[in-house]
C-alpha cells in the first residue's frame, strides 16, 4: 500500500477545488484533472499544485487518486475507460482509489471488483458539509471499504473532514450518503410544501421559519436553506439540484435492489424528478421550492 504523498484529484468543481486545497494545506502534493481543464490549471495556479490533462502522466505520478465527479459513471469512465483506461494502467500496484463524489453504492462495489483484478483499491468516502464546510476542512466523511486500505487514507480524509466515521465494507459510504440526502431532500421538500400552505392561509413565511426553528418541526432545511436561500430568492447554495435529485434516486433504487419497500423514497424521488425536469439540472436544488409553490398554487387555481 505504501506511503501516500502524492495525489491525483479529479474533479476540481465546486466541492472537489476546496477539498483539493485542503489537502495542499495539510502537506500533501496534488496533482489536478478535470474535463475542463481550464478548473485544473486555475485551481493549480491559485494552491501551487499541477495541472495536467493526461490520465497516464496523473497515474504514473501519483500515490492515490481522489474522485470528486458528479455520479459513479463519470468515476468508472475517469479510472477505466477514458484515454484508453490509461490511469488505471499506470497507477502502481497497491495505490488506492478514495471516491468521494455520491456514487451508486451497487455500481461501487462493481468497480471495486474490476480495480482489485488490476491490484488496485478502492475506498468510498462522499461527503456531507456543502461548499462552506469544504472550504474550512471540517466535512463529514462516511468511509466504506477494506480495514488496510481505509486506515491508509484516513491521514488523507482527515485534510478534508473533522468528522470521519467507517461505516462499513466498500460501498456502505455510498449507501450512507445517499440516504443521508435522502432525509434531506424530504426535509426540504416538506418544509418547502408547509411554507407554501401556510404563506397561502395568511402566515408569514419568515415568522414561520423562525418558529419552526425553536420548535420540533426544525431540520438542516428550515436553519440553513428556507430563509437564506428560498425567501431571500438567492438560491446559491452551490449544490446542484440534478446533484440533489440523483441522491434521492440512488437511495429510492437501493431500496428496490434489495427488496425493502421505500414509499417515501418514492415519492420523494419522484418530486425531486419533477423539479429537475421542469428547471434543469444545473439550477441550485433550493429553487426546487419555487417551481413546488408555482405548481401547487396553479393546481389549486384549476
Ligand atoms: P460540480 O459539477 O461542481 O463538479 C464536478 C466536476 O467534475 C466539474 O469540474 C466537471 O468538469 C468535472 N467532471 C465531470 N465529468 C468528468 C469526467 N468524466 N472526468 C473529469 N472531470 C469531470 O459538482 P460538485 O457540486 O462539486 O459535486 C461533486 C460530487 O459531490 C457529486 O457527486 C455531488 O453529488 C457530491 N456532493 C456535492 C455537494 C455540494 O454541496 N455541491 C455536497 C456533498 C456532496
Amino acid at each position: 500500500m505504501g506511503r501516500i504523498e502524492c495525489i491525483g484529484f479529479i474533479g476540481l468543481g465546486n466541492m472537489g477545488a476546496p477539498m483539493a486545497a485542503s489537502l495542499v494545506r495539510g502537506g500533501y502534493k496534488a496533482m489536478a484533472f478535470d474535463l475542463d481543464a481550464d478548473r485544473a490549471r486555475s485551481f493549480a495556479a491559485e494552491h501551487r499544485a499541477q495541472a495536467t490533462t493526461d490520465l497516464a502522466e496523473l497515474g504514473r505520478h501519483c500515490d492515490a487518486v481522489i474522485t470528486m465527479l458528479p455520479t459513479g459513471r463519470e468515476v468508472r469512465d475517469v479510472l477505466l475507460q477514458m484515454q484508453g483506461g490509461a490511469l488505471a494502467a499506470n497507477l502502481r500496484k497497491g495505490a488506492i482509489a478514495i471516491d468521494m463524489s455520491s456514487a451508486d453504492p451497487v455500481g461501487t462495489r462493481a468497480l471495486g471488483a474490476d480495480l482489485a483484478a488490476r491490484g488496485l483499491d478502492l475506498v468510498d468516502a462522499p461527503v456531507s458539509g456543502g461548499v462552506p464546510r469544504a472550504k474550512d476542512g471540517s466535512l463529514a466523511i462516511m468511509i466504506g471499504g477494506d480495514p488496510d486500505a481505509v486506515a491508509a487514507v484516513k491521514p488523507v480524509l482527515a485534510c478534508m473532514g473533522s468528522k470521519l466515521f467507517e461505516v462499513g465494507s466498500l460501498g456502505c459510504g455510498h449507501a450512507m450518503k445517499a440516504l443521508n440526502n435522502f432525509l434531506a431532500a424530504t426535509s426540504f421538500a416538506a418544509a418547502a410544501e408547509a411554507v407554501t400552505v401556510g404563506r397561502s392561509f395568511g402566515l408569514d413565511p419568515a415568522v414561520m421559519t423562525d418558529v419552526l426553528n425553536v420548535s420540533t418541526g426544525r431540520s438542516f432545511a428550515t436553519e440553513n436553506l428556507i430563509k437564506q436561500h428560498v425567501l431571500s430568492g438567492s438560491f446559491a447554495t452551490g449544490f446542484a439540484l440534478g446533484l440533489l435529485a440523483k441522491d434521492v434516486k440512488i437511495a429510492a433504487d437501493l431500496a428496490d435492489q434489495i427488496g425493502v419497500e421505500a414509499p417515501v423514497g418514492r415519492l420523494v424521488c419522484a418530486l425531486w424528478g419533477d423539479a429537475r425536469d421542469a428547471l434543469g439540472g444545473t439550477q441550485d436544488h433550493t429553487r426546487a421550492a419555487a417551481h413546488w409553490e408555482k405548481k401547487a398554487l396553479r393546481e389549486a387555481a384549476e
